[in-house]
């Protein structure tokens, strides 16, 4: 007993313990840096001194993509909670709540509908804190029924997977979310209606062998894993060290399986743009092309002289070409 252990110890404790919470200070998985959680929040969660894009939850991706953050998510669709009755170490059923509890969050994706810079559009986003991000039967419900309100409000449909890939705790139904969302983004581009597909970390195994490769356009956040197999499964498979880089969304914009990789501050204008350009519809041929082409040889051409000419030029030019025949 003495002074040092009675009175300085519990001192130096409570000074330690109390003010300094542990999640008030979060550890750059890249640089091993201390980031302070509201310059982390402010800098949207993405480590202000390398760059690195923490995972980010469902909420908050939804969030940071819709006009003023405003959208409403709808109800997903009920599926059975346990269809094989499977268990591992723990029931499946246990782990779905604890996930639940975890995450607040019904499932492993929030389907919402809202307005990115003014246009209607649909975004389902997941959540990789709630199980791996990994696609049951409800995860591919919810798919199915972003795809279907697209289609019915004619908005484009964006999806925004984070996923380890099918849920393995459902077997050969999580298999078969595959087929069914492929054909759900489909009706979507059958409806003449947008699809893009932001890859987030990680993209993998079932969810990439799916609807996450079938974007109109792919972007992806710097860093993002995007991949089937692991790169180690590889490497053990074929005997044979990968190149730096592998699976990374840098390295499939190299390889043409990405668009833009896009940081994550830059997202929604891009995103806002892109579908500008998408929605841009280009009016029936026949009406605009003849009168344009007459007008044009008439009035327009002391100013189309150089630059402007290329796009405005050639359209007509074809579509009248068109209605001719
Ligand atoms: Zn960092």
């Amino acid at each position: 007993m003495n002074w040092i252990s009675n009175f300085v110890r519990p001192k130096i404790r409570a000074l330690v313990h109390k003010e300094v919470p542990d999640n008030l200070w979060r550890k750059c998985l890249s640089c091993a840096q201390m980031i302070f959680h509201r310059e982390l929040e402010a800098n949207l969660l993405v480590c202000p001194h390398c760059g690195y894009h923490l995972r980010i939850g469902a909420k908050k991706r939804l969030g940071m993509l819709f006009d003023e953050g405003v959208y409403k998510t709808i109800e997903l669709p009920e599926t059975p909670a346990d269809p094989l009755k499977f268990r591992d170490r723990k029931r499946y059923t246990e782990r779905l709540k604890e996930a639940q509890v975890k995450t607040e969050e019904k499932e492993a994706i929030l389907v919402a509908h809202g307005e990115m810079g003014g246009m209607p559009v649909v975004i389902a986003a997941f959540d990789f804190g709630f199980m791996g991000g990994s696609m049951g039967m409800a995860v591919g419900e919810a798919l199915l029924a972003a795809a279907k309100l697209a289609v019915l409000q004619k908005a484009p449909l964006i999806t925004v997977p984070a996923s380890g890939g099918a849920r393995m705790q459902e077997g050969i139904l999580s298999l078969m979310q595959m087929p069914r969302t492929v054909i759900a983004v489909e009706q979507v581009k059958e409806a003449g209606l947008p699809y893009i597909v932001l890859l987030s970390d990680p993209t993998t195994g079932g969810v990439s062998a799916s609807f996450a490769m079938l974007g109109d356009i792919a972007l992806a956040e710097p860093g993002a894993i995007i991949g089937f197999a692991g790169q180690r499964v590889i490497e053990e498979t074929i005997r044979e060290t990968l190149p730096d880089g592998f699976q990374r969304a840098e390295f499939l914009l190299d390889h043409g399986m990405v668009d833009m990789v896009v940081h994550r501050r830059d997202l929604r204008e891009t995103i806002i743009r892109l579908l500008k350009l998408l929605g841009e519809r280009t009016p029936p041929a026949e009406v605009v092309a003849l009168p344009k082409a007459e007008s044009e040889s008439a009035d327009a051409k002391p100013e189309s002289a150089d630059a402007a000419t290329g796009a405005p030029t050639g359209a007509p030019a074809e579509a009248s070409g068109g209605s001719a025949e």
